[in-house]
């Protein structure tokens, strides 16, 4: 509902508000901003301080490094590489995957050049707003063989939506026309379209891929990153233990120096190469002494979360605040006075200030039972979430896509902050009913989410009794390497 903005703005107050936001933005992003700073090459490469003896070895070091992984490990890889049909050449390592055993049998593979050699690729790593137009553009092709290379395809989407890093090859004649061009679809096939005069035809290579399991243990010293890098763990991999820990811990507040995780993950492997990180399986955190686990497990209902070694999911059925504000603005109340209508009203919510445009988050997962103008609150959004819990939302600038009846996923947007309505400042309105009275969000003890079912339940402790009996192991056998230093 309306907020009370409306005491004349002095610029005293003024200051102070914009003081609290810079201050609540930079505790947001201090957690961001602290980690970046951790990186071993921020500290080595880029520091613009000047050069001391351990910078010069640090240096010397990287170097050395660099030299191992140019000369020795091709080196290394090629001569260890067994080579199905020994040939009279040495190889030099290609981005190119072993053809699979009978491949070479193929009467489409290798049928467009002339000596039967692979087209002389031109390899295109797309960069980050890059359309695969753009990226023909770029070669000096057109829309023709754009639209050539989209039709040849039943279901175009591996070519309409493309990702930074992702590579496309090119091959040309002399004249520049073009003849080839390679990509991947999904991650275990590789497509070459073969541009013929007539149609364009297409050969593919369906690729192995695997997922190769890991285990890493950090120990906090200086940030999560640093202890995830030390660990071995790609900044992607912790965020994604921070992520599945985040209901329990705040990272940004909560992390301590000991503070001590273990991860059981995997990696997906394409034909031997590290081609992503694969997913966290097993996890656990020890964070100010207290130890949370995290397993990965799909329901009978099919949906994939992490669970408790009790079962019960890490993932709360409701978020505290449903937007990322900048201050709260009013706070729930029997009685108030209202700032515009001037009366004793109560304020059956919290309002939550925020820039115009901020998303808003549905609390938890439900339906939407209200979704337009109510007098007051303008645009106005009401999830029903069960039987005994709704939310709402008002003053929104504008809806989500979401319809009346519809389900709605907790986290998903439903609508963005405005000042539709009686309101004096952009803000969202919140408000928390259980069986029809309304709750003060803030403190309102929030439903636990419910446990795996019992018939599940044995299912999810036998299934995962091994992974944590590993977890366990590496917890044990890093305490006692740390105590015989
Ligand atoms: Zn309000």
């Amino acid at each position: 509902m309306p907020n009370p903005q409306n005491d004349p703005i002095s610029a005293r107050h003024k200051a102070r508000r914009l003081a609290i936001r810079r201050h609540t933005q930079r505790r947001h992003f201090r957690f961001y901003t602290r980690v970046s700073g951790w990186t071993f090459i921020q500290n080595v490469t880029t520091s613009p301080i000047s050069w001391r003896a351990e910078h010069w070895v640090l240096g010397g070091v990287a170097l050395l490094l660099t030299a191992l992984v140019g000369i020795v490990i091709p080196t290394w890889a090629s001569a260890t590489r067994h080579d199905p049909v020994p040939t009279p050449y040495t190889t030099m390592a290609l981005d190119l995957p072993q053809l699979p055993p009978g491949a070479e049998a193929d009467p489409t593979i290798g049928a467009y050049g002339l000596d039967n050699a692979e087209p002389d690729w031109h390899v295109v790593t797309v960069r980050a707003g890059q359309s695969l137009s753009d990226i023909f553009h770029e070669q000096g092709l057109g829309a023709t063989e754009l639209q050539r290379a989209l039709d040849s395809q039943g279901d175009a989407s591996a070519l309409r939506r493309i990702r930074p890093g992702q590579e496309f090859a090119f091959a040309m004649d002399a004249s520049g026309t073009l003849t080839a061009m390679r990509f991947e679809r999904g991650d275990a096939t590789r497509v070459v379209l073969h541009f013929g005069a007539g149609d364009v035809t297409e050969s593919t290579v369906e690729r192995s891929v695997e997922r190769r399991t890991n285990v890493a243990h950090g120990v906090v010293t200086r940030s999560l990153f640093y202890a995830g890098e030390q660990a071995g763990l790609t900044d992607a991999m912790v965020l994604k233990l921070a992520n599945a820990f985040g209901y329990d811990i705040d990272f940004a507040q909560d992390l301590r120096e000991g503070d001590s995780f273990s991860v059981v993950y995997d990696d997906v492997y394409r034909e031997g190469e590290h081609l992503r990180d694969g997913d966290i399986i097993a996890a656990t955190f020890i964070n100010q002494g207290k130890r949370y686990t995290a397993i990965r497990y799909t329901n009978a209902e099919g949906e994939t979360m992490f669970y408790t070694e009790e079962g019960r999911p890490l993932r709360k059925s409701f978020l505290r605040t449903p937007v990322e504000f900048t201050r709260i603005s009013s706070t729930f109340s029997t009685g108030r006075m209202h700032p515009i209508l001037g009366y004793m009203r109560a304020h059956k919510g919290v309002d939550y200030a925020a820039p115009t445009g901020t998303p808003i988050r549905a609390a938890g997962d439900g339906k939407v039972v209200f979704r337009g103008w109510k007098s007051g609150y303008g645009n106005f959004v009401v999830l029903q979430h069960n039987s005994h819990i709704s939310t709402a939302y008002g003053h929104m600038s504008r809806f989500g896509g979401e319809q009346i009846g519809q389900h709605v996923k907790q986290g998903e947007t439903i609508g963005f902050v405005g000042m539709t309505g009686l309101a004096t400042g952009p803000h969202l309105h919140y408000e928390f009913q259980i069986d029809g009275v309304h709750r003060d969000p803030l403190s309102v003890t929030l439903p636990k989410p419910e446990p795996l079912p019992a018939t599940q339940l044995a299912q999810f402790r036998k299934a995962n009794a091994p992974l944590l009996a590993r977890l366990k192991l590496v917890d044990s056998n890093t305490r006692l390497a740390r105590a015989g230093n």
